[in-house]
């Protein structure tokens, strides 16, 4: 296929690719061009392409804390493979790659005899998305073991950003949208293999419990904390609310479920309504947690 990226090794391209195939919600439109990125060489070239042809342009991780316009994207959305998908360890010390899976980190840890990660297992998440959106769960975040976080930023420099001059709050960094993380380093501790088996199978346990299943892309409103949405949610009588195939999950509150069909606008819609109703009932502004693309 000849496009604006040829020649580029370490890179595929994909054109008008529909995007609800790489989203856990299963919604939005096609992407003028979706590349898989393996090296930092390809992804600085492909990006030099980017900025000098003025694209817009979005990282994707596993696409399970966004929402994409039905339209799609007219731009260049960027995915981490190969090199990215690396995690390197030394001692307590591991490096990841931004496109690693965090269940195949938790994983490599726990295998090693390392905690400190538990509370991440089942976050279907990459590191890079968990890095920049503060992921966490039962009161930690990945904040709280990270050492220093690699980023190639629009101006096409690759910079090593210590894990102090980056401001991370709940669920939120002020690494901005133009900025690539590309690698991530942790901090472990080493711990009795038995003591990280057990508190894994903890917090599964009450993932399975308390999360509904379908597509999803997790909690969609952000805690307005001490307070919980999903309980807020539920206290105004929404759950099981439907616009067209976007529901309010009836096990819980804070989930929209796409029950097959719905459209980006159906979920936009459902959003209004729940914040409207919160904000009429309760007083309180609810804050989208997933990224709503424009
Ligand atoms: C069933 C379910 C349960 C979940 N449970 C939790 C939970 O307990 N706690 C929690 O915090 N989240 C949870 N989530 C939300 C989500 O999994 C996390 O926020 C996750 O970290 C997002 O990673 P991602 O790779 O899917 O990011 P994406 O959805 O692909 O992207 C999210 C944002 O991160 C940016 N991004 C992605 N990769 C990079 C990168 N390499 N560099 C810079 N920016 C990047 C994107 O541009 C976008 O702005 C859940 C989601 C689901 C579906």
């Amino acid at each position: 296929m000849r496009t604006l990226f040829n020649g580029i090794k370490g890179l595929k391209v994909f054109k008008n690719e529909p995007l609800s195939a790489y989203t856990s919600l299963r919604i939005g439109g096609r992407a003028r061009y979706l590349i898989k990125v393996y090296d930092e060489q390809a992804l600085w070239e492909a990006m030099e392409i980017i900025k000098r042809r003025h694209l817009n342009y979005l990282v994707l991780g596993k696409g399970t804390n966004i929402l994409f316009p039905d339209r799609g994207f007219d731009g260049v959305v960027i995915k981490l493979h190969g090199t990215f998908q690396r995690i390197e360890q030394k001692y307590n010390i591991f490096s990841c790659g931004g496109g690693v899976l965090i269940k195949d980190f938790v994983k490599q840890a726990q295998n090693s005899g390392y905690g400190g990660v538990e509370f991440l297992v089942g976050i279907p998440g990459t590191i890079g998305g968990a890095v920049k959106g503060n992921a966490g769960a039962f009161g930690k975040a990945i904040s709280d073991v990270l050492t220093s976080v690699t980023i190639i930023g629009p101006d096409l420099r690759i910079r090593k950003i210590k894990r102090n001059e980056i401001n991370f709050d709940y669920r939120k960094s002020d690494i901005s949208d133009e900025e690539i993380i590309i690698n991530a380093e942790f901090k472990l501790k080493k711990i009795k293999k038995q003591i990280i088996e057990n508190k894994i199978n903890e917090y599964l346990k009450i993932r399975r419990e308390k999360q509904p299943r379908g597509f999803s892309a997790g909690s969609f409103f952000k805690n307005p904390r001490p307070l919980s949405a999903g309980r807020l949610i539920d206290e105004c009588g929404l759950k099981g609310l439907r616009v067209g195939d976007a529901m309010v999950s009836k096990k819980h509150a804070n989930f929209i479920i796409n029950l097959g069909r719905a459209r980006a606008r159906d979920v936009l819609r459902l959003v209004k309504i729940i914040q409207n109703k919160v904000k009429a009932l309760k007083g309180i502004e609810l804050e989208p947690e997933v990224r709503i693309v424009k």
